[in-house]
């Protein structure tokens, strides 16, 4: 669903990402994980197209993603993004924040578009917040509509960069089971994230990021029960 081939970027001439290459199956879940600045933030932004590459390629559902953003809207818009802040429209109700772009991007009606969004809105135990604005909602129901506007374009594949590091620790379990149970139902998933009890629970496979390189790529189990690298075994000797 997700083909990388030899992904590097830079931020003027500093390196962020060397020759990075990584295969995502449909269905499958992938955890990206590895120190602060090791580039995953990155990583995940040029899958879905909002920042150039120098060099490398990568299709999306058999889809060349252009090189430069403008031209990427099209295949970006078939990904759906949940960043680590919610990024609702403040002066928009929760239900006009999810209908936004399905009505002006995909151009379904509005009465379709709120149809989609309630049933949504119901999976994730928010139906009775829809008139609601962002600012009455706490952060793990902002995140929860985050990913439901998300869905609500019915992606092929969701990325995710560190979507519960900016909650209240209470919060962050509503999150995590919402993206379960979207993993469960065979959602293609690429997230970033330290909750290494969520990487456990729905990765097939979890990839290890250092420096700007993909250090290591393994199956779940195998990653946590031995990891190959010396980085991987210090970083998780640190956080788990
Ligand atoms: P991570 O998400 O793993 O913490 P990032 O992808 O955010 O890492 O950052 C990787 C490196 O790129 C860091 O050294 C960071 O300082 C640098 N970087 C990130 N974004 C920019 C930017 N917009 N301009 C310049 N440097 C950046
Ligand atoms: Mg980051």
């Amino acid at each position: 669903m997700i083909r990388i081939e030899g992904l590097s970027k830079s931020y003027g001439d500093v390196p962020v990402l060397r020759n990075c290459s990584l295969d995502v199956a449909r269905g499958e879940v992938v955890v990206i994980c590895g120190p602060s600045g090791s580039g995953k933030s990155t990583f995940v932004k040029c899958i879905n197209g909002i920042e150039p590459v120098q060099a490398g390629r990568i299709a999306i559902d058999g889809e060349n993603l252009p090189s430069k953003p403008a031209a990427a809207a099209r295949v970006r818009a078939r990904v759906g993004m949940v960043f680590q802040h919610f990024e609702l429209y403040p002066h928009l109700t929760v239900l006009e924040n999810v209908c936004l772009a399905q009505i002006h991007v995909l151009k379904r009606s509005r009465d379709e578009a709120q149809e989609k969004a309630r049933s949504l809105l119901r999976r994730v135990g928010l139906a009775d917040k829809e008139a609601s604005y962002p600012a009455q909602l706490s952060g793990g129901q902002q995140q929860r509509i985050a990913i439901v506007r998300a869905l609500a374009m019915d992606p092929v594949a969701m990325l995710f960069d560190e979507p519960t590091s900016a909650l209240d620790p209470e919060m962050i379990g509503e999150v995590l089971a919402v993206m379960l149970e979207l993993a469960r139902e065979g959602m293609t998933m690429v997230v970033v994230t330290h909750e290494m009890g969520f990487a456990k629970a729905a990765a097939d496979r979890v990839v290890f990021m250092d420096q700007g390189e993909i250090v290591e790529v393994a199956e779940t189990a195998r990653f946590f029960a031995e990891p190959a690298s010396e980085r991987a075994r210090l970083f998780l000797s640190r956080i788990l």
